[in-house]
């Protein structure tokens, strides 16, 4: 897993959803060693673009991942957030 500098230090910060936002990475992280790197991507990608493909907008698409949900699970299972990030239209 990399984070930016900036993640890294929100990360190490006494922010309460860094936590948070670490356990969603790590199940990426997860995710990705499930299946091996090759796989893991194309099925990301795959997924996305099919989303893309019926018609959903990127955020939608994105949101909606498998990956994405899975991870977004994980975060919210450390607890309720403060609601205020929107993640739809992240990157990891
Ligand atoms: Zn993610």
């Amino acid at each position: 897993m990399f984070l930016s500098p900036a993640a890294a230090a929100f990360v190490l910060s006494d922010a309460p959803d860094g936590a948070r936002f670490l356990a969603h990475e790590l199940t990426h992280v997860r995710q990705y060693r499930r299946s091996g790197a090759a796989v893991f991507l194309g099925s990301y990608v795959g997924e996305y673009l099919g989303r893309r493909l019926a018609g959903a907008r990127h955020a939608q698409a994105y949101r909606d991942l498998s990956f994405e949900r899975e991870a977004e699970e994980a975060r919210l299972a450390l607890g309720k957030t403060s609601d205020v990030d929107d993640r739809s239209t992240g990157s990891g």
